[in-house]
């Protein structure tokens, strides 16, 4: 982690310091050092969220699952939603039965969560809804995204959680993606005996959906 990281940590620290003196660079640098910046940011984001796959691949199933308050944990992911997405100024709903937690990872759920927010973020035009819930019944527990975003071919979601696969690699790359977020969504729901349900339509929007087990859901 820190022989991959510290490299992206001396780049984008000069980097800043030279775009904090942009005034005294000519129109070519300045363009050119803004395209290394977000370069730089990018690559940023592939590292983190390869370290975190490669974590997950590793961890021994010995970690020691925790309480966890669902209801806090996603009002903080909507309002991330909301900072992330300020200029889209999209409609974020929260409906939330609050006497349901489950036992699990909390970093891991919080990343797989966030993860599926911030696809609905990023592949909804502006003024689009999108609602996260969370609800139990008898035999499961459910946290799901639904969007009214660009949608997605049929013919793609049986792969979406593949690493690196994209419905439309041009867009994704557009929106800052990595194609790693649904692989580490469906690798946290494996570590909670969980799985992923993803409908959608294309034009229409899409219902990303993770169901949990009644053996780790406490009311
Ligand atoms: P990325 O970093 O490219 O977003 P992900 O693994 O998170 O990678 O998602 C894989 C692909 O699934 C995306 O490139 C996109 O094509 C599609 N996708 C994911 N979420 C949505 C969504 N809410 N609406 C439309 N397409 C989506």
């Amino acid at each position: 982690s820190h022989e991959l990281r510290t490299p992206l940590t001396v780049l984008a620290g000069y980097l800043e310091a030279f775009l904090a003196n942009a005034e005294s660079l000519s129109p070519r640098w300045l363009r050119a050092l803004q395209q290394m910046d977000a370069q730089t940011g990018r690559m940023n984001n592939l590292v983190n969220d390869l370290l975190l796959l490669s974590r997950l691949e590793n961890e021994n199933v010995q970690q020691e699952p925790q309480r966890i308050n669902v209801n806090a944990l996603l009002g903080q992911i909507r309002n991330e939603a909301i900072a992330v997405g300020l200029e889209k100024h999209h409609d974020i709903t929260l409906e939330c039965d609050a006497t349901v937690s489950l036992m699990g990872l909390e970093s891991n759920l919080r990343s797989a969560f966030s993860n599926l927010v911030t696809n609905a973020v990023k592949y909804t035009p502006a003024h689009g809804r999108i609602r996260i819930r969370w609800w139990a019944d008898d035999k499961h527990a459910y946290f799901s995204v639904s969007d009214n975003g660009i949608g997605i071919d049929a013919h793609h979601i049986p792969r979406l959680t593949e690493r690196f696969y994209r419905a439309d690699a041009a867009r994704s790359t557009a929106t800052g993606g990595t194609g790693l977020g649904l692989a580490i969504v469906k690798h946290v729901l494996l570590q909670h005996h969980a799985h992923l349900d993803i409908s959608s339509t294309p034009g229409k929007g899409s219902t990303f959906t993770c169901v949990f087990p009644a053996a780790i859901v406490v009311r």
